[in-house]
């Protein structure tokens, strides 16, 4: 199959006409134009390399980038149901992870959601379609007939800024993964901030931090990732960006909403030796926050990798310039 044949199928993706969808949609539901917008994202970054399309952690942020600035965040996205229905346009096949295409006849809808979330199942493209997209130039003309065809001008230049923070995000992980092997700086340039526009940084910090802790908080070690892959942790600055300037994942620690409120706060630290120290603040009210103090002197999980370990004079500057160190009351 050409180029061409891809391009009509893609102007002609069978899609539900609901007047409830935006006019920036075409009162259409965006959900294939906006995955194969992804997928096609994630090519460009060599992210997905071959031919076998997971709906992983990157996937699912890609989509949800897109869906948050197009349709907004009041409608929940839910890239599982794509992900399934694609197959009715002939280029899209599921198979399981030995690469066979699985006979779905006599499974029912949310057995197939199950498996796709549980990446029990694949999505594998024509051979052909997945080369073309492997190729820059018939990949932005398959783009641009996604643009064209789904979506009004009003946001075309927000679907073109979207892309643009995926696959600079991407460059970004890795350019800060090759810092973390070089010299540890407390502070750096703020000129970065002319190279990087926010989104692309603060998606390319979390990526590199949440991966370095395998979605694991530092402090309690809780672990959630639903099987889409949204987590439970954030990847906290330890010297905030506002001072910093410094992504180096060093400067960097996974943890839970919690956690990441208590050490903004200055009500938890982390000591050189990686253990934990709770502020006199907290004992305050010990019935309330026996939870936390229990963790003094524990010891945090830290990245397998020891070069991602958090940097001390990171942590140093956290306990010297955030930490509560004293009972407010004895300051009296
Ligand atoms: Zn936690």
């Amino acid at each position: 199959m050409t180029l061409d044949y891809y391009k009509s199928k893609f102007a002609k993706l069978r899609v539900d006409s609901k007047p409830y969808w935006p006019d920036a949609t075409f009162n259409q539901a965006p959900y294939k134009p906006i995955l194969l917008l992804s997928i096609m994202d994630l090519i460009a970054q060599q992210v997905i390399g071959a031919n076998m399309i997971g709906l992983n952690a990157d996937l699912v942020d890609a989509f949800e980038l897109y869906w948050i600035r197009i349709i907004g965040a009041s409608r929940e996205s839910n890239p599982v149901m794509p992900f399934n229905h694609m197959r009715s346009e002939g280029f899209w096949r599921l198979v399981d992870a030995h690469g066979t295409e699985s006979d779905l006849r006599n499974m029912d809808r949310n057995e197939i959601f199950r498996r796709i979330k549980n990446q029990a199942l694949f999505a594998r493209l024509d051979k052909e379609l997945f080369t073309l997209m492997q190729i820059s130039d018939s990949r932005d003309s398959l783009r641009r007939v996604l643009i064209e065809q789904h979506f009004s001008p009003e946001v075309r230049s927000t679907i073109a800024e979207v892309s643009y923070i995926t696959t600079e995000s991407f460059e970004y992980s890795r350019n800060l993964l090759n810092r973390s092997r070089g010299r540890f700086n407390l502070k750096e340039s703020p000129s970065i901030d002319e190279i990087y526009i926010t989104d692309v940084r603060s998606t390319a910090f979390r990526r590199v931090i949440v991966g370095a802790y395998q979605h694991t908080c530092a402090v309690c070690r809780i672990r959630i990732v639903t099987p889409e892959g949204r987590t439970s942790v954030a990847a906290a600055h330890i010297v905030p960006w506002s001072h910093s300037h410094n992504d180096d994942p060093r400067n960097g620690i996974a943890l839970c909403g919690l956690h990441h409120w208590v050490f903004d706060q200055g009500l938890i630290a982390i000591t050189s030796e990686y253990t934990i120290k709770i502020s006199p603040v907290l004992a305050l009210e010990e019935q309330y926050t026996e939870p936390l103090l229990m963790l003094d002197g524990a010891e945090i999980f830290k990245p397998f990798d020891r070069i991602l370990w958090p940097a001390r004079v990171a942590l140093r500057w956290h306990i010297d310039n955030i930490f509560r160190s004293a009972n407010p009351y004895t300051l009296l």
